[in-house]
């Protein structure tokens, strides 16, 4: 009982590396992963998440009641993946908590996005059922890590009111050099890259994750562009004293997609 209460007075954080879109229509290391970390958590109030596939300019939560499934990827992939759906109910209460939490910064009400796949591939296998309320919050293309994070540390109050923040990307993600089969090795950068972040994870110096385009080869093979990196960040902002971090499915798939993610938890109450 102790245990419960302890763990609803902060909920845990996850970050989820996300990978192909077709991983919803799989079984797999990392989609089994996603569910045995969903009943980890438990039960949210409701879930905030950060989507690597959700930039813009300036700071946007969506705040409509109904937020549709988006179909947010080329024409190629496979047909079932286009008519999944994820009838998850929205929240306007969350995103205006959003919105004040995250002030003076403006954040714009949106009713026009929706959940998209950075969101819906990983809740469709964690919360298969659809029925707790989802909003996401969008990264601003014009700002830089420390921002990205800085903000971040504005959400921890979330965790306190029964809400679950997801982080939705990859650690290293480079398709232009993706090689698409089963069974091959990562790139040694990509595998460089993803213990160096990990072990700066693990001593807690996040700041070292900053200026990413300034930390050699290895980072800017990782990550040629920030969107799915930056979600990592808002995991990290929202780390408290006594947390523990978890890393799970924490492989490098088609030699440059890493699939690590995390789970960020109250020591006190993790066994
Ligand atoms: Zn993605």
């Amino acid at each position: 009982m102790q245990q419960t209460s302890k763990r609803t007075e902060r909920m845990p954080v996850a970050f989820f590396g996300h990978g192909s879109p077709t991983n919803v229509l799989e079984d797999n290391e990392a989609t089994r992963t996603w569910a045995l970390m969903a009943k980890r958590i438990g039960r949210p109030k409701a879930i905030l998440c950060i989507s690597a596939h959700w930039c813009t300019r300036g700071v946007h939560v969506t705040a409509m009641p109904s937020p549709q499934t988006i179909h947010d990827f080329g024409p190629s992939l496979p047909a079932p993946l286009f008519s999944q759906q994820y009838p998850a109910p929205g929240s306007r209460a969350l995103a205006e908590r959003v919105q004040t939490l995250i002030a003076p910064t403006p954040v714009t009400l949106d009713e026009s996005w929706g959940l998209d796949h950075g969101t819906w591939s990983v809740l469709q296998k964690a919360y298969p059922d659809a029925d707790i309320p989802v909003v996401q919050l969008s990264m601003d293309v014009t700002k830089d890590e420390a921002w990205h994070y800085e903000l971040a540390t504005r959400l921890r109050p979330l965790r306190h009111e029964g809400v679950l923040i997801v982080g939705s990307g990859n650690i290293v993600h480079n398709l232009r050099v993706l090689k698409w089969a089963d069974d091959v090795q990562p790139y040694p950068w990509a595998t460089r890259f993803n213990d160096y972040v990990k072990q700066q994870i693990r001593t807690g110096n996040h700041t070292a994750l900053f200026n990413v385009h300034e930390q050699g080869e290895d980072a800017r093979l990782s990550v040629p562009s920030e969107d799915h990196y930056w979600p990592l960040l808002y995991a990290l902002g929202c780390i408290e004293p006594e947390d523990r971090v978890t890393f799970l499915s924490d492989y490098i798939t088609f030699a440059s997609l890493g699939m690590t993610s995390l789970l960020i938890e109250n020591s006190a109450v993790a066994e």
